[in-house]
């Protein structure tokens, strides 16, 4: 192991205290060997120097180690210094601690020097590296031309965005005027000089101008210049950042021009249109939809869409959008639906309401699409009632033309019978046994126009409900469907709430078809207006597979249920107790259903209301020709 190893080895602080052994034992082994030519004198030189050495090298502490090791070898080599007051042992402290105090001050300067170099050097170096890295951020910084003005417009500095943006590259323009970058009428315009004075005058401005590239072609540039000044307040010169945005802007001006379509669009739809987010919350409310509820849209944007319905949808809706939102299941997105709405007036009115969904930047919007439907309905009520004009006029028409025929048709047979009635009296009255042919004869005949009446009058009720059935075999649950359709115009308006509990098994029946839908849209109208004035309006239309290879429906009401003065001939015609009422609809039911091979009868509800029930022939049995 070699000294430096060994002093390497321990701690540095050691290190000092063993070079200031070695330089005291040096410097007395060398003071030793001079002894002959010395004869005890001039050591304290020799340990003088051992001590600058231990000072220099290794500082205060070693240094006045050194010194008493110095004294203490003085003493062992019997070197005099005098007594412990003498002159020369003073003279050898004074010297010493001179020497230690020269030699500590000159150490931490050099220390200090050195730190204070080490300290540059790391700054130079940090200096570097940030100036390194930030040319390296200035030159990716893609779409950005970064560079330099003196402070009369000479380009200092380029980087390389500005070589990509321009054309130009660092060695062609460095030096060059920046009025080279502008367009030829700017230039013309004084723009290049205008502009540094304008950075000079406000410090930085921003602007978007057309720029020329080095191939000759402009682009709209946005420039942004700031002036420079150094610590004294002197102008160093102009930085200039410059980015391409006219693609931007046109496809800035080509989102506005359809985003303004698109408002004169929405503008212009009759159907009323409301974008909600995932909350219910209104985003937009289009001209339309001003218009049908009667709110701005200023005053709704933000709101919860909910207002705009009446009970119970008002304060379900949220719940609807929840479950939605969870579940996925749609009930109302994607189709329409006639729904009711509220408007700011409190009028509640028909709607039809088709939402759609869009989802963007994932956000979910819903837009709902709103028609008004007051008008159509009422229309359809209307014509609802026209129909029902015209069926009655056409029913007092049927009777007009019918009484007429009575009276034509049945004015022979019974007349007849008066007259044959008449003779067989006068032959009775004349009371002569030869006359018992004759009136045999007569009341034969009389019987016999009687029977001609009673056909005139079937044929005429037969002729009421059109003819003879036609008879095809016949799904029930399309027949209720068809019939329930017309029959139902306008009843929900009227409060009437339609349920259907039609066997699922049991559906087809051999039916006249039309014939059938007749007698239900009879039932049902005839429900429809008994219960104008209950409060509770519930029909049901039912059907079960009944005895006998027939299936019953029945068409019940919650009405008042059969005035009892008319329960007993109900189905008979003219039986009525409706004011314009004819009394015909049952009767010509009972013969349809008849002529379709089943019955008719009324029973009346445990709780009011009023139950028809009809049979009609299976035609689903086995065995069934
Ligand atoms: P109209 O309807 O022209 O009076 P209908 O033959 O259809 O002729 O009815 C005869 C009568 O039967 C009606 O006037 C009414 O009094 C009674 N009626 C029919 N259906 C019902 C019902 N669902 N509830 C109560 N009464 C009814």
């Amino acid at each position: 192991m070699n000294l430096r190893r060994f002093l390497l080895g321990i701690d540095r602080t050691w290190a000092g205290y063993v070079l200031a052994v070695i330089a005291v034992c040096i410097a007395a082994l060398v003071r030793f060997s001079f002894e002959p030519w010395l004869s005890g004198r001039g050591y304290l030189l020799f340990f003088i120097v051992a001590i600058l050495f231990a000072a220099v090298f290794a500082g205060r502490g070693p240094a006045i180690l050194a010194a008493v090791l110095a004294m203490a070898a003085i003493r062992i080599f019997g070197w005099s210094l005098g007594g412990w007051w003498s002159a020369d042992l003073f003279a050898f402290v004074i010297a010493a601690g001179i020497v230690i105090w020269i030699a500590g001050y000159v150490t931490s300067l050099r220390r200090r020097s050195e730190e204070s170099e080490q300290r540059a050097e790391r700054r130079a170096r940090r200096a570097d590296d940030l100036a390194e890295e930030l040319n390296l951020l200035i030159d990716g910084a893609a779409g950005y031309a970064i560079y330099m003005l003196d402070p009369q417009g000479n380009v200092t500095i380029w980087n390389k965005g500005a070589e990509r943006l321009k054309g130009w590259s660092e060695s062609e323009v460095v030096g060059q005027h920046c009025a080279l970058f502008y367009p030829q009428a700017a230039v013309a315009r004084g723009k290049p000089l205008h502009d540094l004075e304008r950075a000079r005058r406000e410090g930085r401005f921003e602007e978007e101008e057309w720029r020329l590239r080095k191939n000759g072609s402009e682009f709209l540039a946005h420039v942004t210049m700031t002036a420079l000044y150094d610590r004294n307040g002197k102008l160093k010169g102009f930085g200039k950042v410059i980015r391409d945005v006219t693609e931007e802007r046109a496809t800035e001006r080509k989102l506005g021009a359809s985003a303004s379509h698109f408002r004169s669009i929405l503008a212009t739809v009759p159907d009323a249109m409301v974008v909600i987010d995932e909350a219910g919350k209104m985003l937009s409310f289009s001209k339309a939809a001003e218009r049908l509820f009667g709110y701005t849209e200023a005053e709704v944007v933000g709101s919860n869409v909910s207002c705009l319905m009446p009970s119970p949808d008002r304060d379900l809706h949220d719940s609807y959008l929840r479950r939605y939102l969870e579940t996925g299941e749609r009930r109302i997105i994607g189709t329409g639906r006639v729904v009711t709405g509220l408007k700011r007036d409190g009028t509640v009115f028909p709607m039809e309401l088709a939402v759609g969904e869009a989802v963007s930047d994932g956000d979910r919007v819903f837009t709902g699409f709103v028609r008004d439907l007051t008008q159509k309905q009422a229309a359809e009520q209307r014509m609802d009632e026209l129909r029902s004009d015209l069926v009655h006029a056409a029913r007092i028409s049927a009777m007009g033309t019918m009484a007429s025929t009575l009276a034509h048709e049945l004015n022979q047979p019974i007349t007849a019978v008066a007259n044959f009635v008449s003779g067989v009296r006068n032959l009775l009255a004349d009371n002569s046994p030869g006359d018992r042919a004759m009136i045999d004869e007569g009341l034969a005949e009389a019987y016999d126009e009687a029977l001609r009446a009673g056909g005139i009058v079937r044929r005429l009720r037969e002729f009421v409900a059109r003819g003879d059935a036609e008879k095809s075999v016949e799904d029930l649950h399309d027949l209720v469907d068809g019939a329930s359709k017309l029959a139902l115009i306008g009843a929900r308006e009227k409060g009437v709430e339609a349920r259907f509990q039609l066997d699922p098994d049991a559906r087809d029946v051999l039916v006249d078809k039309i014939q059938i839908q007749q007698v239900l849209i009879n039932l049902m109208r005839n429900a429809i207006e008994a219960m104008a004035r209950c409060p509770t309006r519930l029909l049901t239309v039912s059907s079960i597979p009944a005895e006998d290879g027939f299936l019953r429906v029945t068409v019940a009401d919650t009405g008042p249920g059969v005035a009892p003065d008319i329960a007993d001939n109900l189905f008979r015609a003219f039986n009525s107790t409706k004011s314009g009422g004819l009394g015909l609809g049952l009767s010509i039911c009972r013969t349809i259903v008849e002529a379709n091979g089943g019955r008719i009868w009324m029973e009346s509800g445990p709780e009011g209301g009023a139950s028809f029930h009809f049979t009609l022939v299976r035609a689903d049995l086995d065995g069934l020709e």
